[in-house]
């Protein structure tokens, strides 16, 4: 078995095994260009190597799918919602999670059909990221907040209660910012979308 790398089969990710002498309890893992790196303290034994490479890479692969319920699913959901609550009349070229959006919690770029969902949702009760989902699925069909966007968006069942929900967030959020600088805005360009 040569040390350092193990190529497993192809379903497997490529894992690298960096055993260091500095290191002497703690293991971690992380991803380095398309392989995870798991570090090891340099006089594990074989067996601990193999038992902890694997532990490890387990809780890492988890601990991603998690964070990232993936933007395939988001696509998935926004055609199921489109379909039920907007008769397939809004149809984005792509729908993906954004770790940038601080201050929003979705924005849809009418000109390229993008819609992107703030990942602060992930988490969140199913049906307040719906609600998020088909507000931005509904700016495909009416630019602005005016009567005919909310007509739409009323065929939703939970959008008040939805609405509240995230002014509660919001409300806390802005409870435990305050007294900071709240000029530091982080968010990515594009059209801002209050959500009411
Ligand atoms: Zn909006």
């Amino acid at each position: 078995m040569s040390s350092g790398s193990s190529s497993a089969r192809s379903s497997e990710p490529e894992v690298e095994v960096r055993r260091s002498r500095r290191r002497t309890r703690t293991v971690s893992a992380f991803r380095e260009g398309g392989k995870i790196v798991v570090a090891i303290p340099a006089r594990m034994t074989r067996a601990q190597e193999r038992e902890w490479v694997a532990r490890m890479v387990a809780q890492l692969e988890r601990k991603e799918a998690r964070r990232k319920p993936t933007d395939t699913q988001l696509a998935k959901r926004a055609r199921e919602l489109g379909a039920q609550f907007l008769d397939g009349r809004a149809v984005p070229a792509s729908v993906q999670w954004s770790t940038r959006q601080n201050r929003r919690w979705g924005s849809c770029t009418p000109s390229d059909r993008s819609i992107r969902l703030s990942s602060r949702l992930q988490g969140m009760p199913a049906w307040v990221v719906d609600y998020v989902l088909l507000h931005e699925l509904v700016h495909l069909l009416h630019a602005g907040h005016d009567a005919a966007f909310w007509a739409e968006l009323e065929r939703y069942p939970h959008h008040e209660r939805a609405k509240a929900f995230l002014e509660g967030v919001d409300w806390a959020e802005r409870a435990g910012r305050s007294g900071q600088d709240d000029t530091d805005d982080d968010d990515e360009e594009g059209p801002a979308d209050s959500l009411w």
